[in-house]
């Protein structure tokens, strides 16, 4: 099969590899497409999480390893032991791996376990005709309705739909997203959904006018706390909750001083760096601060592909266009390290020749 694998840092090669097989408690899923993200781009740049030079714990990779965590298709083969599924059928995931044994995984908080691995990060991925996975990750889309190119959306929203979770947004609650990319464009969306009144913040009108589109109420153009405090001083909005997706000194910095008093900050953005930040107005405003990692598979991938339904056509938007598996370096993951990349959201479609529009709604 063909599949795009990494060597290295800014080596990524597409490959005919063996198309795998399913061991015993997996299935294998021919891969509709696979999104790609700044995780993607950072590990290109320089791999961090790839175990490429070392054995890793949970899975038990090492070596060259195919990329991609954000993927839906359909069932091609089952392994042995497994129930439940039919060759044929539309299937999502989260991709998220967790041992099952440590404190962590026992209290149920699979996300923070100490050996949490993902599909395509920490073992062969999405970028790939094929790609297998242990069926116990994997969840019929059938229920949900969604297209196939809407369904790779699942992995990104259900990461959207973990960091809400971890927010506790109460109905009617005002709450600021700061960074409207991403997984900030899911957020918007879930938060929206839930009955919050999303204002969203970056510095992209491009980016805002889909947040309006995914249901913020208001947007505000701004990349420092001074501009974003004043924005918003300006409509009356004071958020309970803070989402920080930017994962940027600025982004902090604007959370913690545009946040209520009494509120609380989620850290959803993965700064490059350790970021200082003004602790005496989190003792003085009496903030918390929470954090959020990854996703929950059998809470938040179900939540996601229901929330994804809702509402098809918004994310024609927000991942228009599907690349062919040659075009993934160049048209793909060099400009998001860049910073130049023209979509929220841009999909690998390893079956087509050529770049072709996304299809979010069933016929
Ligand atoms: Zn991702
Ligand atoms: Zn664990």
């Amino acid at each position: 099969m063909r599949a795009a694998v990494c060597h290295g840092a800014r080596d990524i090669r597409i490959e005919n590899v063996p198309r795998p097989r399913p061991a015993p408690g997996e299935v294998l899923i021919r891969v509709h497409a696979n999104g790609i993200c700044g995780t993607d781009a950072s590990e290109f740049a320089g791999p961090q999480m790839y175990p490429l030079h070392a054995r890793h714990g949970l899975t038990g990779h090492e070596g060259p390893l195919i990329p991609g965590h954000e993927f839906a298709g359909r069932i091609a083969e089952i392994g042995d032991g497994v129930e439940g599924f039919t060759v044929g059928e539309p299937v999502v995931t989260g991709a998220a791996l967790w041992c099952g044994v440590c404190p962590q995984c026992r209290a149920g908080r699979t996300s923070i376990c100490a050996l949490y691995a993902t599909v395509g990060l920490h073992r062969d991925g999405g970028l790939a005709e094929f790609v297998r996975v242990p069926a116990h990750i994997v969840f019929s889309a059938a229920p949900y309705g969604l297209s196939d190119d809407a369904a790779v959306l699942t992995q990104p929203m259900a990461i959207a739909v973990h960091a809400l979770r971890r927010g506790r947004p109460r109905s009617g609650e005002d709450v600021l997203v700061i960074g409207a990319g991403g997984i900030g464009a899911f957020l918007t969306f879930a938060l929206a959904r839930s009955g919050a009144r999303v204002v969203a913040a970056d510095i992209s009108e491009d980016r805002l006018a889909v947040a309006r589109r995914l249901g913020a109420i208001n947007t505000v153009r701004a990349g420092d706390a001074l501009g974003l405090t004043a924005a918003l001083g300006q409509t009356g909005f004071a958020p309970a909750i803070v989402f920080e997706v930017s994962g940027t000194d600025a982004g902090f910095a604007a959370a913690i001083t545009a946040v209520a008093a009494g509120g609380r900050i989620v850290t959803v953005g993965i700064a490059k760096h350790a970021i200082a930040i003004d602790a005496r107005r989190v003792t003085t405003k009496e903030l918390e601060l929470v954090g959020t990692n990854a996703l929950i598979g059998r809470e938040d991938v179900p939540e996601a592909a229901r929330l994804l339904a809702l509402d098809p056509a918004a994310w024609q938007d927000v991942a228009p266009v599907a690349i062919p598996l040659e075009r993934l370096v160049e048209d793909g993951i060099v400009p998001m390290t860049e910073g130049r990349a023209k979509h929220i959201k841009l999909l690998v479609d390893p079956w087509t020749k050529s770049s072709r529009p996304t299809e979010m709604t069933t016929a």
